[in-house]
């Protein structure tokens, strides 16, 4: 693979590493808060605790509502939901409801939620029209929904996660039916490639308006495991204007290399067109749930909190021009959220 990058003097300099501001696409916050009663977001116990967002110059954090496939599913969802909102009025002087007027210059935090798994919406018994229902309860409350991840590394009713091979069900289809025209984009980090490629499938045939984009995913190609992208999927959410967020997890990486993020940003940079999608969904989460000795540590030193992305920054001034530096750090999502949100 040969990566080329032409560097132009003025391209160089203009953009100031140090105080650019910073859009992460995906944490999980809201789930660490609802399993852990006595959390604060103002922690250091967590990566994208608010000290660590201010640290990092952070303008807008995507906040998960996530779910694991089981009995409490939808209340769980509709519960992060309703943390979500208590923290817009808790915490009023350091966030935000981010919309479609987003402005990097503000001195607070915006906040967006996404659902990260439809498991949040329905579980696996409950009738679909309570996922609609559920879908509609948790709208109310964020006021609006960045992305929604189908599935997560299982299979659910909508379909095959990660380490699944089920693609897309009937119930999915109701609900890519759902979001066509809503301004709700349709993530495939969690995905199944079946799943991928039925929903590339389905929303090309049926010509729904539903943006595509992977908010936390690298690149097969760079580091072969299930949770990265493949080429030709990498490519089609280029393709449809999408955006795809450089996810900070050593697994998703290389288990031992930490620079291998430099090569995934590199190499998304490398897509035709890729320049326009390239973001952060570092996927910062609570790691003292997941006590997983072969993950341990789950991010290298120099990616392990939101007060880092300007170092990884620094790093990439060697092989990325300072436009495709603030196009990563936060452009792309902003020409997103122009193009995508009302
Ligand atoms: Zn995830």
């Amino acid at each position: 693979m040969v990566l080329t990058f032409r560097l132009t003097e003025e391209g160089r300099g203009a953009f100031n590493m140090s105080n650019a501001p910073v859009i992460d696409l995906h944490c999980d916050l809201l789930v660490y808060l609802l399993m852990n009663k006595n959390a604060s977001p103002e922690t250091k116990a967590f990566g994208a605790g608010f000290p660590f967002l201010k640290e990092g110059n952070v303008k807008m954090q995507v906040m998960a509502i996530y779910t694991a496939v089981e009995e409490a599913s939808s209340r769980n969802g509709v519960a992060q939901s309703e943390i979500y909102k208590r923290l817009l009025t808790d915490y009023s002087a350091d966030i935000y409801q981010a919309d479609a007027q987003f402005d990097s210059s503000n001195d607070r935090i915006g906040i967006v939620a996404s659902l990260e798994s439809a498991s949040g919406i329905c579980n696996e018994e409950e009738p679909l029209d309570n996922a609609f229902k559920n879908l509609e309860t948790i709208i109310s409350n964020v006021e609006r929904l960045f992305y929604i991840s189908f599935t997560h590394h299982t299979e659910n009713r909508f379909g095959g996660g990660n380490y699944a091979t089920a693609g897309l069900k009937p119930d999915g289809e109701a609900l890519l039916d759902y979001m066509d025209g809503r301004e709700i984009a349709v993530d495939l980090s969690h995905t199944s490639d079946a799943l991928a490629h039925d929903i590339l499938d389905y929303t090309y045939k049926k010509g729904l308006k539903v943006p595509v984009i992977a908010s936390h995913s690298n690149f097969r190609e760079v580091w072969d495991h299930p949770r990265n992208l493949t080429k030709a999927n990498a490519q089609e959410i280029v393709d449809r204007g999408g955006l795809i967020g450089i996810n900070f997890l050593r697994a998703f990486l290389n288990n031992d290399d930490a620079n291998a993020l430099l090569d995934h940003v590199k190499y998304g940079f490398d897509l035709k067109g890729g320049e326009q999608a390239m973001a952060f969904g570092a996927d910062f989460f609570y790691t003292g749930d997941f006590p997983d000795p072969a993950r341990d540590p789950y991010y290298f030193p120099e990616h392990e909190d939101a007060s880092k992305y300007h170092g990884i920054l620094n790093q990439l001034e060697q092989d990325l021009t300072s436009d495709q530096l603030s196009r990563l750090a936060h452009k792309n999502v902003e020409r997103f959220i122009v193009s995508n949100w009302n």
